[in-house]
């Protein structure tokens, strides 16, 4: 095929090749839809066990003393994740903050933090002290050191090497990213994170396992804490807030480790007993009783990317038919920043919000490259809903993620096939 050279023919390859695409991507689908299934019904019955009523749908204000709407929802949320206790608040204000609170909730000066899928993700780097600035309020400052462990090459984790690191007395978190984040490499798996808290735990009694969960939600019947984690953390913008929550994020897992984590999260002292919401926590319940499905959804448009951006001959990770997934994000390499460029903005020209802006790369705070970001969302910034990053650097991965609706997903797909077809950047179909 030529190259098309107008919209409309552009346009026209490209609903043709997302056809060919979804017929190549049926039977993945389908086990989606099992998945989606067994944890919609877990979510039913916990808010059946817990007797959720309109009375937790009711604003609260002040200190927020005795909140049935905060507590019903976390114990909702702990029974759902398989966990003893769980905070779930909208003061939570992103994923970096639950899982900030976490770090420095559990380690103290002279523990080491090990983190075991190499380098965390970007934001963490200024939490941890890694980066370039002076690590103001960091970490590094509180006297906490830091190790790490890389993935193999095959991006499965380094089981010998982790045992052999977690073995130092000093270890108190052992940190694992199960999603690729803006890395190219699998997500790591419930069987991954098993043998990761195995290893740690018989290695030092001390080492408590924590799972950056962000992007993990709900893609698997089951949730990291069932396989050995002690703590996870992620953010209610993402998967577990189903679309519908405006804010927020939680933190989940042990009851002792969640105690001390809320001693960060407000004071010492007060903890987990304070925290109002004169926004009505509605929009949270409802979000959690949507979040199997929108992830599902998510989760296709993702499994249909993968299809048809290596249809049309670029590398994508996952690859097609590689087995489930656990996490909602499709990485495409693009291979220049003017292809990268010209895929974000075919995927906000497909949005429902600000589908007329034209998304640039810009210096966001905590992220070490320049990064564009198409994010036509409802809620700013929420990346459940369909949205796409890149960072400006080599070998120019774009990563999309999210998907309130399949349908919607498919034609976020067929706007980013056009603009590259567009721009004259699509070599082969
Ligand atoms: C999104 C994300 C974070 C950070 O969450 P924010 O809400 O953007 O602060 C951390 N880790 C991973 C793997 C993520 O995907």
């Amino acid at each position: 095929m030529t190259q098309p050279n107008n919209l409309e023919e552009s346009n026209r390859a490209a609903v043709s090749l997302v056809k060919q695409a979804e017929a190549a991507a049926q039977n993945e689908m389908a086990a989606v839809a099992a998945i989606v299934t067994q944890n919609t019904e877990k979510v039913l019955r916990a808010f059946q066990a817990e007797q959720v009523a309109a009375r937790h749908f009711m604003p609260t204000t002040g200190y927020g003393y005795d909140d049935i709407a905060r507590d019903t929802l976390e114990r909702v949320f702990a029974r759902v994740m398989g966990a003893e206790d769980a905070l779930v608040r909208p003061h939570i204000a992103s994923g970096t903050h639950a899982l900030a609170m976490c770090l420095f909730g559990l380690l103290r000066p002279g523990d080491t933090l090990l983190s075991v899928a190499g380098r965390p993700y970007d934001t963490l780097e200024s939490v941890i002290g890694l980066g370039e600035d002076n690590g103001e309020g960091s970490l590094k400052e509180f006297g906490v050191k830091y190790a790490q462990v890389e993935l193999l090459d095959s991006g499965a984790p380094d089981i010998a090497a982790i045992k052999n690191a977690a073995a130092d007395p000093s270890v108190r978190v052992v940190w694992v990213q199960r999603s690729r984040g803006y890395a190219w490499r699998p997500s790591l798996t419930l069987t991954d994170i098993q043998a990761i808290a195995d290893c740690a735990h018989s290695a030092n009694p001390r080492a408590l396992v924590v799972v950056d969960n962000c992007y993990g939600e709900f893609t698997q019947t089951s949730e990291p804490l069932c396989c050995g984690a002690d703590l996870m953390a992620g953010s209610l913008i993402k998967n577990p807030g189903g679309g519908i929550a405006p804010t927020g994020g939680y933190v989940a897992g042990k009851k002792e480790l969640v105690e001390r984590v809320a001693c960060r999260m407000t004071s010492p002292g007060i903890g987990r007993e304070v925290g109002s919401y004169a926004g009505s926590y509605a929009a949270f319940y409802q979000g959690l009783f949507l979040a199997p499905h929108v992830v599902g959804e998510a989760v296709k448009t993702a499994i249909l990317a993968a299809h048809a951006f290596s249809l049309a001959g670029y590398d994508v990770l996952p690859a097609p038919n590689s087995g489930t997934r656990d996490d909602i994000i499709q990485a495409v390499r693009l291979k220049s920043p003017q292809a990268v460029i010209a895929f974000c903005r075919g995927v906000q020209a497909a949005s429902p919000v600000d589908g007329h802006v034209v998304p640039e790369p810009w210096d966001m705070p905590g992220y070490t490259s320049p990064v564009i970001m198409a994010a036509g969302t409802f809620v700013q910034g929420a990346s459940i809903e369909l949205s796409a990053d890149a960072p400006i650097r080599e070998p120019y991965n774009a990563y999309l993620q999210g998907g309130l609706t399949y349908e919607h997903g498919k034609l976020g797909v067929i706007s980013a096939l056009s603009a590259l077809m567009r721009e004259g950047l699509l070599e082969s179909i």
